[in-house]
């Protein structure tokens, strides 16, 4: 799939979007794209609408007005999920199967193999994706047993192992213990590196100014977007936070 996409393609386009879960919208007058290879995050005070928009960027909510693209369609008919990698604040154990870190991340080649099994070459991937990760040690514990930051690491392998073009990430290092967090990151610089386009939903506004390339600022509409650099320098931060920005000292 990753021949599929060229450097600079537009994998999601969203145009002049507003949606409300009720008669008031929580999102309003949102124009925005991200390219191949782009790592954008996007930042905002708690019910800023950040889900809501990641919802909207991959379909599974319909803008009220607007459109938004995935992939070049609109993103509600968008059907290959296997070229979009999804990894949720941190998804509860208890709620999983007890199944091991391999088999959820052989789940990934599932979408290439139809109902087959899969072959030499598929396990080659899964076992790749594994390493990539760093996770290869744990392959055979089952996934309740790992630490936040183990369980995230085992989601984004499954990503890979379906070669997903765009990795999508609602504040994934919510109950990840601080040290295994600096890995984490690293270790989504080296996907952008190897052409993963990143999406990073994160409300620790030093980590977002480590790393990701571009922030998009959203508070209801789009305050801010841009080089990071000039996001730490602008005045968007206090607009869109207002009193909230304490979390930014407190996070570097
Ligand atoms: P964030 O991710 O920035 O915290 P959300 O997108 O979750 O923000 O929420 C934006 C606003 O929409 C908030 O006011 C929230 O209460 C509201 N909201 C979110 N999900 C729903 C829902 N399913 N039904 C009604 N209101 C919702």
């Amino acid at each position: 799939n990753a021949a599929d996409v060229s450097a600079g393609d537009t994998l999601i386009d969203l145009s002049d979007v507003a949606f409300g879960y009720t008669a008031a919208n929580v999102v309003e007058d949102v124009s925005l794209s991200v390219d191949a290879g782009e790592y954008v995050a996007v930042v905002g005070p708690n019910g800023s609408g950040k889900s809501t928009l990641m919802k909207l960027m991959l379909g599974l909510l319909r803008p009220d007005t607007g459109e938004a693209r995935l992939f070049g369609e609109p993103s509600h008919a968008f059907d290959d999920g296997s070229r979009i990698g999804y990894v949720a604040q941190h998804a509860s154990a208890s709620k999983e199967m007890p199944i091991t870190v391999r088999e959820v991340v052989k789940m990934g080649r599932f979408p290439h193999v139809g109902f087959g099994f899969l072959s030499g070459a598929d396990w080659d991937i899964v076992d790749r994706s594994l390493d990539t990760v760093g996770m290869s040690a744990f392959a055979d514990r089952r996934v309740t047993k790992l630490s936040g930051g183990q369980r995230q690491r085992a989601f984004i392998a499954r990503a890979l192992a379906g070669e997903a073009d765009l990795l999508v990430l609602d504040e994934p290092t919510v109950g990840v213990d601080a040290e295994s967090v600096d890995a984490f990151y690293d270790l989504l610089e080296t996907l952008n590196d190897a052409g993963i386009t990143i999406v990073l939903i994160e409300h620790d506004l030093g980590a977002v100014i480590d790393h990701a390339e571009r922030v998009v600022c959203l508070n209801k509409a789009v305050y801010f977007d841009g080089p990071t650099a000039e996001f730490a320098e602008s005045d968007a931060l206090s607009r869109a936070f207002g009193a909230a920005t304490g979390v930014l000292r407190e996070s570097q």
